[in-house]
């Protein structure tokens, strides 16, 4: 996007001329967008052939009071994507995936006060709407009207701004939506970071970090010393161990059932790593941890890795989940173990973050050197390979694919 294309500020409400964004036409009621859009759950693989994602141009209304118009610089394939397209969990379609990303504000509608065009930002998949009685107490992650708007696919005020060729409304996803060159997103979805952090590194920071990070520093608030245990390699459980080694755990024991992603994990942080594929990860995590780790973290997303979390935890230790298992499935433990070992288990949504707290704060310490959050991404897309990006990501071949857009 050329630097002289940037629409003019719209500081008070009124509307101001429009100019085009580079490659996307401006029309009177809004603009065209070239997006991915999936238009139906639990097609068959290899999604490189069936083709869940189709790339087309679509449009997208002008923002609306306290929304703002994003151009995405950079958005990464999330396991929670890959559930929606595999119909693990449903959303409405057609909808624009993606809520991991970065982008540049461009424009933004009447009533916004917080960002203006040329703000880089990261955007946060739940909008926190301030006013309910979680947000009150700092548990916006909780916020009952941003997760009922994720639920239905609609920005927080319920509104949805994409709609494709054939005149049907696109929903959005956790509010974010950036599998597409352009967004709307509500003020309340964006964080404000600096203009010179890497936009590609910049969109870690809204998924994969912030939770992994958060479920050590937040949830759990592990303690320097602590033994902590890690089952799925992913980009949330990588982002684990780096919070794991952030705050003085040892040992950190990494568990996965592929030795390359065992690799990465030592490389940011883990001390130890098991393969559950060739060994009891339970059994290993108590001879290396002195009869279990005192923090273990699930983030495989199955009530299996549960159990097993449940298991290889000290007695008095506590067990965080962060993975999002179908909504079916139970997990069931002794009750007993509970009341007798003291145990806790602590289940932990976007790392229970203040977003706007905790992603200036863990970007700082990927600055400073202490979160080695670009070992993360391991392959960069351009937006027409998504579906091949998606079989990668189900095939375990993959921590964190970027779609890099051409600004
Ligand atoms: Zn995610
Ligand atoms: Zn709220």
């Amino acid at each position: 996007m050329g630097g002289t294309r940037v629409p003019r500020r719209n500081t008070g409400g009124t509307p101001v001329p429009r100019r085009n964004h580079g490659l996307v036409a401006r029309a009177t009621d809004g603009m065209k967008t070239r997006a991915a859009v999936l238009y139906g759950m639990g097609v068959a693989r290899p999604y490189a052939e069936s083709s869940p994602f189709v790339i087309d141009e679509i449009s997208l209304a002008e923002p609306g009071p306290g929304e703002v118009l994003v151009e995405i610089a950079a958005a990464g394939l999330c396991h929670s994507d890959l559930s929606v397209v595999d119909g693990s969990r449903p959303r409405p379609m057609p909808m624009v995936l993606g809520h991991e990303a970065s982008g540049i504000v461009r424009e933004v509608g009447p009533n916004v006060s917080d960002f203006a065009p040329g703000d880089h930002v990261v955007f946060s998949w739940i909008a926190a709407c301030g006013g309910c009685s979680f947000c009150i107490s700092g548990r916006g992650a909780l916020c009952e009207r941003g997760i009922k708007a994720n639920v239905d696919g609609t920005l927080l005020n319920g509104a949805r701004r994409f709609t494709d060729g054939r005149g049907r409304v696109c929903s959005h996803h956790l509010g974010i939506s950036g599998f597409s060159n352009f967004t709307i997103a509500v003020q309340e979805s964006l964080v404000k970071i600096d203009n010179d952090l890497p936009l590609d590194v910049a969109a870690l920071f809204g998924c994969a970090v912030v939770t992994g990070v958060g479920a050590v520093v937040n949830t759990a608030s592990v303690k320097a010393g602590s033994s902590i245990a890690v089952f799925g390699m992913g980009g949330v459980g990588l982002s684990v161990v780096m919070g794991g080694k952030a705050a003085g755990a040892y040992p950190i024991i990494a568990v996965d059932l592929v030795d390359d992603k065992l690799a990465l994990a030592r490389s940011v942080g883990a001390t130890h790593a098991i393969n559950a594929e060739h060994t009891d990860p339970v059994k290993a995590i108590k001879e290396l941890a002195s009869g279990g780790a005192e923090y273990c973290f699930e983030s495989v997303g199955s009530e299996k890795a549960l159990i097993q979390a449940y298991d290889a935890t000290a007695r008095g230790g506590t067990t965080v989940t962060i993975g999002l298992p179908a909504p079916e499935k139970l997990f069931s433990i002794s009750a007993l173990s509970i009341v007798a070992e003291e145990r806790t288990i602590k289940g932990s949504y976007m790392g229970s973050a203040v977003p706007r707290r905790d992603i200036p704060r863990f970007i700082e310490m990927y600055r400073a050197g202490i979160l080695p959050v670009d070992k993360l991404q391991t392959h960069t897309l351009r937006l027409d390979e998504i579906n091949a990006g998606f079989d990668r990501l189900a095939d375990a071949q993959a921590v964190r694919q970027i779609i890099k857009y051409t600004t």
